[in-house]
């Protein structure tokens, strides 16, 4: 069994993005991050503290909007339509979940979507589901990145994903088709799940419920990405899959923490440069 060791991609990712944006900046174009958050959820926070972070040390630079919990809708928008217009910004974020009175479809159509590094506008959604470029949500484009780095080849395979949402499995399931595997995306209504899983040779489990694959819906040699992240109540995180009885049985795995999480915001940041690559080419 080959651990598939995320955090190591990802740094490799982000010296590539280092790179590439330095390489922009002495071309007279500085890479730049609008994130916007509303209200004070407490991991909305914590993740957007991350991505300033690692913006600062990829030599991107980060505009932040930290907007009070009873920030209108009207407001929210106007604030895009100005980061919409402003030529020296390419990638706008809105943290998400949004508050109660706040429309988060309304908000997400309104970003440009040449801008929309998260990709989760209905053209770069459609532009995914048609195999053409545009921005792909960072979790799924992340995977395929790891997979990507070990050499492993999609092509043919039969791929389960588990979970049908709009910023993991749907994009996942368009990205393995993309990539030639033969794809099953099921989810909680799905009646013969683990027969599915049984004859999968990936299986991606994007559920947000602990421990929730366990060895005996895995083949052997099987390849099991797991995207969960889950909080226990003694405080351990773990994703979704039983790694301790699953892992024996694979043939490559990755580890949470250390496997798909340290891939989103890698691949935020390149997505970002490749809007500003675009700005550079315009
Ligand atoms: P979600 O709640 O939007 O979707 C969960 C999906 O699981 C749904 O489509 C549902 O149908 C399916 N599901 C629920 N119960 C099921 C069952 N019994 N059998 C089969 N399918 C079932 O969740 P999400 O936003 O896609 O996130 C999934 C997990 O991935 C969460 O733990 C989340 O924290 C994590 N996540 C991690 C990253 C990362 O950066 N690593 C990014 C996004 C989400």
């Amino acid at each position: 069994m080959i651990l598939l060791d995320g955090k190591a991609v990802s740094a490799k990712t982000k010296e590539r993005v280092k790179n590439e944006a330095l390489n922009l900046k002495n071309s007279g174009i500085e890479p730049a991050l609008a994130v916007i958050l509303v209200g004070e959820d407490k991991a909305s926070q914590t993740y957007v503290a991350s991505k300033e972070k690692a913006c600062h040390a990829c030599e991107i630079r980060s505009i932040m909007h930290r907007l009070p919990e009873n920030t209108s809708e009207n407001e929210l928008l106007a604030l895009i339509d100005l980061l919409n217009l402003d030529d020296s910004v390419d990638g706008i974020l809105v943290q998400l979940p949004l508050p109660k009175h706040i429309n988060t479809s309304r908000i997400l159509e309104a970003i440009k979507a040449s801008k929309d590094v998260d990709g989760f506008h209905a053209i770069n959604v459609g532009k995914l589901a048609s195999g053409l470029d545009g921005f792909v949500p960072c979790t799924p484009l992340g995977i395929m990145e790891i997979l990507k780095e070990y050499k492993i080849d999609v092509k043919g395979k039969n791929v389960c994903v588990i979970g049908r949402s709009n910023i993991v499995g749907k994009p996942m399931a368009n990205l393995m088709l993309n990539a030639d595997a033969t794809v099953t995306v099921t989810h909680s209504k799905t009646k013969n799940l683990k027969e599915i899983c049984l004859n999968s040779d990936i299986i991606v489990a994007a559920i947000g419920k602990p421990f929730f694959l366990t060895a005996d819906m895995v083949k052997d040699g099987a390849i099991v990405i797991d995207v969960g992240i889950n909080r226990l109540e003694d405080g351990r995180l773990v994703g979704d899959v039983d790694f301790d009885s699953v892992a024996p049985k694979c043939s490559y795995i990755t580890p949470v923490p250390g496997g798909v999480g340290p891939m989103t915001i890698a691949m935020l940041l390149a997505n970002t440069i490749k809007s500003a690559k675009n700005r550079a080419k315009a």
